[in-house]
Protein backbone atom coordinates (compact mmCIF):
# COMPACT_ATOMS: atom_id res chain seq x y z
CA UNK A 1 0.00 0.00 0.00
CA UNK A 2 2.56 2.19 1.18
CA UNK A 3 5.15 1.50 -2.13
CA UNK A 4 1.93 1.74 -4.15
CA UNK A 5 1.27 5.36 -2.59
CA UNK A 6 5.23 5.90 -2.95
CA UNK A 7 5.23 5.03 -6.78
CA UNK A 8 2.28 7.82 -7.75
CA UNK A 9 4.02 10.61 -5.63
CA UNK A 10 6.97 10.17 -7.65
CA UNK A 11 5.55 10.10 -10.51
CA UNK A 12 3.90 13.19 -10.47
CA UNK A 13 6.82 14.73 -8.87
CA UNK A 14 8.66 13.11 -12.25
CA UNK A 15 6.08 15.19 -14.29
CA UNK A 16 6.96 18.61 -11.99
CA UNK A 17 10.05 17.86 -13.30
CA UNK A 18 9.42 18.02 -16.50
CA UNK A 19 6.83 20.81 -16.35
CA UNK A 20 9.62 22.79 -14.13
CA UNK A 21 12.48 22.23 -16.67
CA UNK A 22 10.53 23.74 -19.30
CA UNK A 23 9.55 26.92 -17.87
CA UNK A 24 9.91 30.20 -19.80
CA UNK A 25 13.11 32.21 -18.06
CA UNK A 26 11.69 34.95 -19.92
CA UNK A 27 8.35 34.85 -18.56
CA UNK A 28 9.85 34.66 -14.97
CA UNK A 29 12.27 37.48 -15.41
CA UNK A 30 9.21 39.57 -16.89
CA UNK A 31 7.84 39.14 -13.62
CA UNK A 32 10.80 39.64 -11.47
CA UNK A 33 10.95 43.14 -13.53
CA UNK A 34 7.77 44.21 -12.64
CA UNK A 35 7.48 43.50 -8.85
CA UNK A 36 11.16 45.18 -8.92
CA UNK A 37 13.69 44.03 -6.40
CA UNK A 38 17.19 45.18 -4.44
CA UNK A 39 18.32 44.24 -1.76
CA UNK A 40 18.61 47.04 0.90
CA UNK A 41 20.96 44.91 3.03
CA UNK A 42 18.55 45.32 5.92
CA UNK A 43 19.34 41.90 6.98
CA UNK A 44 15.72 41.23 8.29
CA UNK A 45 15.18 37.77 5.98
CA UNK A 46 18.54 36.56 7.86
CA UNK A 47 17.47 37.69 11.39
CA UNK A 48 14.30 36.47 13.26
CA UNK A 49 12.84 39.30 12.50
CA UNK A 50 9.76 38.21 9.60
CA UNK A 51 9.20 34.87 11.66
CA UNK A 52 9.86 31.77 10.20
CA UNK A 53 13.64 32.27 9.15
CA UNK A 54 14.33 28.75 8.46
CA UNK A 55 16.27 28.17 5.56
CA UNK A 56 16.08 24.85 4.64
CA UNK A 57 18.85 23.29 2.61
CA UNK A 58 20.33 20.04 0.89
CA UNK A 59 22.83 17.75 1.64
CA UNK A 60 24.79 18.68 -1.37
CA UNK A 61 24.85 22.78 -0.05
CA UNK A 62 25.69 21.23 3.48
CA UNK A 63 28.58 19.72 1.94
CA UNK A 64 29.47 23.11 0.12
CA UNK A 65 29.46 25.05 2.82
CA UNK A 66 31.34 22.53 4.76
CA UNK A 67 34.07 22.41 2.24
CA UNK A 68 33.86 26.25 2.39
CA UNK A 69 34.15 27.09 5.52
CA UNK A 70 35.77 23.76 7.28
CA UNK A 71 32.97 23.42 9.73
CA UNK A 72 31.28 20.01 10.62
CA UNK A 73 28.00 19.09 9.70
CA UNK A 74 26.48 19.75 13.17
CA UNK A 75 27.68 23.12 12.81
CA UNK A 76 25.74 24.03 10.04
CA UNK A 77 22.82 22.03 9.56
CA UNK A 78 19.62 21.09 11.79
CA UNK A 79 16.99 18.73 11.57
CA UNK A 80 14.33 20.84 9.64
CA UNK A 81 11.31 21.02 12.38
CA UNK A 82 8.97 23.54 14.56
CA UNK A 83 11.52 24.86 16.97
CA UNK A 84 9.54 22.95 19.88
CA UNK A 85 10.25 19.31 19.42
CA UNK A 86 7.18 18.10 20.96
CA UNK A 87 4.90 19.51 18.44
CA UNK A 88 5.25 16.49 16.21
CA UNK A 89 3.11 13.44 15.24
CA UNK A 90 6.19 11.32 13.87
CA UNK A 91 7.49 9.17 16.82
CA UNK A 92 8.85 5.81 16.04
CA UNK A 93 8.49 3.68 18.70
CA UNK A 94 12.16 4.21 20.14
CA UNK A 95 10.64 7.90 21.22
CA UNK A 96 12.60 9.61 17.97
CA UNK A 97 11.20 12.12 16.21
CA UNK A 98 11.51 11.73 12.28
CA UNK A 99 12.02 14.34 10.34
CA UNK A 100 12.08 15.32 6.50
CA UNK A 101 15.43 17.45 5.76
CA UNK A 102 17.73 19.74 6.74
CA UNK A 103 17.57 23.74 8.06
CA UNK A 104 20.77 26.21 8.88
CA UNK A 105 21.38 26.61 12.87
CA UNK A 106 20.51 29.50 14.22
CA UNK A 107 21.71 31.27 17.02
CA UNK A 108 20.25 31.46 20.41
CA UNK A 109 18.49 34.53 19.65
CA UNK A 110 16.97 33.26 16.47
CA UNK A 111 19.56 35.06 13.83
CA UNK A 112 21.10 32.75 11.12
CA UNK A 113 24.06 31.26 12.55
CA UNK A 114 25.77 32.63 9.53
CA UNK A 115 25.18 36.61 10.11
CA UNK A 116 27.67 38.84 11.52
CA UNK A 117 26.64 40.39 14.82
CA UNK A 118 23.74 43.14 14.50
CA UNK A 119 26.34 45.29 15.79
CA UNK A 120 28.86 44.48 13.35
CA UNK A 121 26.97 44.60 9.88
CA UNK A 122 24.20 42.45 8.23
CA UNK A 123 27.02 40.34 6.42
CA UNK A 124 27.04 37.40 5.41
CA UNK A 125 30.01 35.08 6.04
CA UNK A 126 29.15 32.47 3.62
CA UNK A 127 27.98 34.80 1.01
CA UNK A 128 29.23 33.22 -2.28
CA UNK A 129 28.15 29.64 -1.12
CA UNK A 130 25.02 30.02 0.99
CA UNK A 131 22.02 28.01 0.28
CA UNK A 132 20.02 28.53 -3.19
CA UNK A 133 17.01 29.23 -0.44
CA UNK A 134 19.06 32.58 0.56
CA UNK A 135 20.35 33.47 -2.86
CA UNK A 136 16.88 33.73 -4.44
CA UNK A 137 15.13 35.33 -1.45
CA UNK A 138 12.59 36.79 -2.01
CA UNK A 139 11.89 34.31 -4.66
CA UNK A 140 10.75 31.09 -5.07
CA UNK A 141 8.15 29.03 -7.68
CA UNK A 142 5.62 26.94 -5.95
CA UNK A 143 3.26 24.95 -8.21
CA UNK A 144 4.59 26.40 -11.51
CA UNK A 145 3.75 30.07 -10.00
CA UNK A 146 6.57 33.05 -8.91
CA UNK A 147 5.65 34.00 -5.39
CA UNK A 148 7.45 36.60 -3.53
CA UNK A 149 8.07 36.29 0.72
CA UNK A 150 8.24 39.25 3.03
CA UNK A 151 10.45 41.91 2.22
CA UNK A 152 12.53 45.38 2.36
CA UNK A 153 13.70 45.49 -1.17
CA UNK A 154 10.64 44.25 -3.22
CA UNK A 155 9.39 47.20 -5.45
CA UNK A 156 12.71 48.88 -6.21
CA UNK A 157 14.02 48.95 -9.36
CA UNK A 158 15.64 46.15 -10.98
CA UNK A 159 17.62 45.89 -14.48
CA UNK A 160 16.69 43.36 -17.43
CA UNK A 161 20.11 41.78 -16.92
CA UNK A 162 19.30 41.30 -12.87
CA UNK A 163 15.73 39.95 -13.57
CA UNK A 164 16.89 37.24 -16.18
CA UNK A 165 19.41 36.12 -13.37
CA UNK A 166 17.16 35.80 -10.54
CA UNK A 167 14.74 34.23 -12.35
CA UNK A 168 17.61 31.42 -14.07
CA UNK A 169 18.12 30.84 -9.94
CA UNK A 170 14.54 30.68 -9.07
CA UNK A 171 14.17 28.39 -11.76
CA UNK A 172 17.26 26.12 -11.21
CA UNK A 173 16.00 25.97 -7.52
CA UNK A 174 13.25 24.80 -8.30
CA UNK A 175 14.05 21.89 -10.52
CA UNK A 176 16.86 20.83 -7.54
CA UNK A 177 14.26 20.73 -5.27
CA UNK A 178 11.85 18.41 -6.92
CA UNK A 179 14.58 16.60 -8.14
CA UNK A 180 16.07 16.07 -4.08
CA UNK A 181 12.47 15.39 -2.95
CA UNK A 182 12.09 12.85 -5.07
CA UNK A 183 15.34 11.07 -4.53
CA UNK A 184 14.22 11.51 -0.90
CA UNK A 185 10.85 8.89 -1.68
CA UNK A 186 13.12 6.85 -3.32
CA UNK A 187 15.25 5.84 -0.22
CA UNK A 188 12.29 6.38 2.43
CA UNK A 189 12.19 2.98 4.34
CA UNK A 190 9.04 3.93 6.76
CA UNK A 191 9.42 3.52 10.38
CA UNK A 192 7.11 2.19 13.05
CA UNK A 193 4.91 4.84 14.23
CA UNK A 194 4.12 5.38 17.95
CA UNK A 195 1.38 6.95 20.12
CA UNK A 196 4.29 7.64 22.57
CA UNK A 197 5.41 10.69 23.13
CA UNK A 198 9.59 11.98 22.52
CA UNK A 199 12.00 10.02 24.73
CA UNK A 200 13.83 12.59 26.62
CA UNK A 201 17.34 12.10 27.79
CA UNK A 202 19.11 13.71 29.89
CA UNK A 203 23.25 13.53 30.13
CA UNK A 204 24.67 12.48 33.83
CA UNK A 205 27.76 14.52 33.34
CA UNK A 206 26.26 18.24 32.75
CA UNK A 207 22.40 17.21 33.43
CA UNK A 208 21.12 18.77 29.20
CA UNK A 209 18.41 17.42 28.06
CA UNK A 210 18.74 15.95 24.48
CA UNK A 211 16.33 14.07 22.02
CA UNK A 212 17.08 11.97 19.00
CA UNK A 213 16.19 13.22 15.57
CA UNK A 214 16.21 10.49 12.53
CA UNK A 215 16.24 13.07 9.39
CA UNK A 216 15.32 11.49 6.03
CA UNK A 217 17.07 13.18 3.44
CA UNK A 218 17.38 12.64 -0.57
CA UNK A 219 21.20 10.44 0.64
CA UNK A 220 18.98 8.30 3.29
CA UNK A 221 18.61 8.35 6.77
CA UNK A 222 20.98 10.03 9.59
CA UNK A 223 20.71 10.09 13.59
CA UNK A 224 20.80 13.70 15.15
CA UNK A 225 20.73 14.16 18.91
CA UNK A 226 19.81 17.45 19.39
CA UNK A 227 20.56 19.37 22.99
CA UNK A 228 16.89 20.99 23.78
CA UNK A 229 16.76 24.90 23.92
CA UNK A 230 19.32 25.26 21.27
CA UNK A 231 23.17 23.98 21.51
CA UNK A 232 25.21 21.46 20.21
CA UNK A 233 23.79 19.08 17.92
CA UNK A 234 25.45 15.44 17.34
CA UNK A 235 25.13 14.08 14.11
CA UNK A 236 25.91 10.27 12.30
S1 LIG B 1 14.78 41.37 3.60
FE1 LIG B 1 15.09 41.77 1.43
S2 LIG B 1 16.18 43.73 1.42
FE2 LIG B 1 16.40 42.92 3.50
S3 LIG B 1 18.35 41.74 3.41
FE3 LIG B 1 16.66 40.31 2.96
S4 LIG B 1 16.60 40.28 0.71
FE4 LIG B 1 17.74 42.14 1.30
S1 LIG C 1 23.24 31.86 5.01
FE1 LIG C 1 23.72 34.01 4.80
S2 LIG C 1 22.14 34.81 3.42
FE2 LIG C 1 21.40 32.85 4.23
S3 LIG C 1 20.17 33.33 6.04
FE3 LIG C 1 22.27 32.92 6.73
S4 LIG C 1 23.28 34.92 6.79
FE4 LIG C 1 21.42 35.14 5.54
Amino acid sequence: MYDKYRSHLIRELGQELIDASNINIRTIASKIEEIGFSCLTCGKCCRCIFGDNRVLLTPLEIQVIANRTGNIVHEIATPATPDDPEITNLIDTGGRIHTFGWMLVRKNNGDCNFIESADISNRCRIYDVRPMLCRTYPFYIQDMELHTSECEGLGQEITPEESLKIARDVIDRYVAEIGDTIALYEKFEGFDASLESVVITTSPADGKRHVTYIVHDSEGSHKAIVELNGGTNFID
